[in-house]
């Protein structure tokens, strides 16, 4: 079976294969995944993708990136282009990149049909009074005192908005519904609004824009989407969405809506993430412990995680929190089978191995990939210099310490047992260098007449390559911060989400990091072969964090853009165990 074949059925899914069997649409199904370019991709966003290019591949159908971009004042093209980037690192290809913006000539004449059909209307209520107007759920809505002005008046009105003859807010343009609708969306929807604001993509040439309502189901509609797919909030905007598309008699899309995906730990709307960039709280959208899809592929996270994660959430109706753990444990579970073994001191502390010759440099084998036998194995250096991490030493052990302890033994990884014979400190009483001695009847063999248990991970001093290690955490230290509407969701960041060190490295991990880099600045490219089907084989760019390692004992990390030959950054993307289970 491969990776992809465990397709977990979802209920979207299930009411596609319904409408192939009943011939709807010759069976056709045409998707589309529609963001606002006002911010980076989130991993909410990359549920939506999963399912919209996900239905689309399963059913040789197409899947549209679609640009919902009708708030000039909050998109930019920078957006545009991480959102396409993010999509295609996910590894989904688009039929068609289109943009709502595209579509607002065709909108605008279709607003002057609904006014010369009576449907619409020109309203001069400003926004607080077309709320009043409008009622609550208990309390029906009144008309609009400009409800029944005459097409002909409406349709000039309309004609001088699109001008440019009123202020912004003067006026806006309503359909004509139900002001008594139980439901609050039929109360007579605005359909444009006047904004002189520059378009990222229409510049100046409109100075009034349509409405999300307005604008959604007839660009599905334009497309002729045949499941449009949306996240719960807009259930109550359906009749609105089948309002327009049968008053117009254009390609009857039907709108289907799921549970969004929640994660604790973290904030996922834009405006928020927005709020953490702009002020500095974070690098930068990328930054590594930002929820978006760009930081975690900076974070070394592989695009196989988010689909097998996707997966594993299925497709619901139900508005639950998802464990940040579950999608951890799915990017631990993807790079163990993947990742090279490579061995990095995160905290170095000098071993001298006081019977090895000074100068004799040996070169020990050391298997790549126990999980992968394709992965082969490397060379080691090894010398009378190592460096181990402080934490794999202890002066006076508990019984139950298997690593170095004083006048103990114990293994170095794929090499030999040494023992701790003196131990030399500072001042302060911190070891600072180990006096040991090298059995060497024990590569690989067993010690004779004695067991020796603990193996630890090392590095030849003479050989190590330093890199700075960033050590990423959980950028918030409670499960929901932003749920207590009283306090900033900012109060609950981790103070400890980042920590920045200097490790020692193993030199294949120096050499392997050299040749990424090179890569990722040659605009090389990787086969899309994570989880794809081989009918669409698009190549994407290599990022330096498609170079993903396990430091031995440690955990996962990758490669950062910020680093060059001369100085190397390495990111963790999670650490080998779960260390939050344990704080709850
Ligand atoms: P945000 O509140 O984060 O800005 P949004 O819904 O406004 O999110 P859009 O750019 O409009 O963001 O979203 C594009 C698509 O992704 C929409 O179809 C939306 O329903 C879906 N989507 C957004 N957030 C999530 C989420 N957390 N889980 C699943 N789908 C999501
Ligand atoms: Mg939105």
């Amino acid at each position: 079976m491969s990776e992809t074949d465990t397709q977990t059925s979802n209920f979207i899914r299930d009411i596609v294969i319904a409408d192939r069997e009943a011939g709807l649409h010759d069976g056709r199904v045409q998707t589309r995944f529609p963001p606002e370019p006002n911010g980076y991709l989130h991993i909410g966003h990359s549920k939506s993708i999963c399912l919209n290019f996900g239905l689309a591949e399963e059913f040789g159908g197409k899947c549209n990136l679609r640009f919902d971009d009708t708030n000039p004042e909050k998109e930019e093209t920078e957006y545009v282009e991480s959102i396409k980037a993010d999509v295609r690192w996910l590894g989904f290809t688009w039929a068609r990149e289109c943009y709502a913006s595209d579509y607002f000539q065709q909108l605008y004449d279709w607003a002057e049909k609904l006014i010369e059909e009576d449907k619409a209307y020109v309203c001069d209520l400003n926004a607080e009074q077309t709320r009043e107007y409008r009622g609550t759920l208990t309390e029906p809505g009144k008309p609009s005192p400009f409800r029944d002005r005459s097409v002909k008046e409406n349709l000039e009105l309309f004609r001088a908005m699109r001008a440019g003859e009123f202020e912004d807010g003067a006026r806006t343009l309503r359909a004509k519904i139900d002001m008594a609708s139980p439901n609050l969306n039929l109360r007579d929807p605005v359909l444009y609004r006047i904004k002189r604001a520059t378009h990222h993509r229409t510049g100046d040439a409109w100075p009034i824009y349509p409405s999300y309502d307005y604008t959604h189901g007839q660009s599905d509609s334009l497309e002729n989407i045949t499941h449009s797919i949306c996240t719960l909030e807009f259930e109550t905007h359906k009749p609105l969405y089948n309002w327009f598309i049968s008053e117009l008699g254009i390609f009857p899309s039907k709108q289907y809506e799921f549970a969004r995906l929640n994660l604790n730990y973290t904030v996922m709307s834009k405006r928020k993430l927005l709020h953490l960039v702009k002020e500095g709280h974070v690098s930068g959208w990328d930054d590594p412990r930002m929820p978006t899809i760009s930081g975690a592929r900076r974070r070394g996270v592989p695009p196989l995680a988010f689909r097998r994660f996707c997966e594993t959430i299925g497709v619901t109706k139900f508005n639950g929190m998802t464990d940040i753990a579950l999608f951890e444990h799915t990017m631990r579970d993807v790079l163990n089978s993947r990742s090279p073994r490579r061995m990095a001191v995160l905290n170095p502390l000098k071993v001298t191995l006081t019977n090895y010759p000074e100068g004799k440099v040996e070169v020990v084998d050391a298997i790549n990939n126990p999980e992968d036998e394709s992965a082969g194995s490397r060379r080691i250096p090894f010398g009378r210099t190592l460096y181990i991490d402080q934490d794999d030493f202890m002066e006076d052990a508990p019984k139950k310490f298997f690593r170095l302890k004083l006048g103990g033994e114990v293994r170095l990884r794929n090499a030999y047992v040494i023992k701790c014979e003196e131990v030399i400190k500072d001042e302060s009483g911190t070891p600072i260098e180990l006096k040991c001695t090298v059995d060497f009847d024990t590569l690989g063999a067993n010690p004779v007449g004695r067991k020796v248990k603990g193996v630890i991970h090392w590095v030849s001093a003479a050989h190590a390559v330093k890199a700075e290690v960033r050590l990423y955490d959980r950028l918030f230290s409670v499960e929901k911060p932003d749920a207590d509407k009283e306090r900033n969701f900012l109060e609950f960041l981790n103070p400890e989400s980042l920590q920045v060190i200097e490790g020692m490295l193993e030199p294949e991990l120096g050499k392997d990091a050299v040749t990424a880099l090179e890569k990722a600045a040659s605009g090389g490219q990787v086969p899309l072969r994570e989880g794809q089907h081989p009918h669409d084989g698009p190549m994407r760019p290599f990022y330096a964090s498609d170079l993903q390692v396990q430091f031995e004992r440690v955990g996962y990390f990758c490669l950062d853009p910020d680093s060059t030959p001369q100085k190397l950054v390495f990111n963790r993307t999670v650490a080998l165990k779960d260390s939050w289970a344990k704080r709850k």
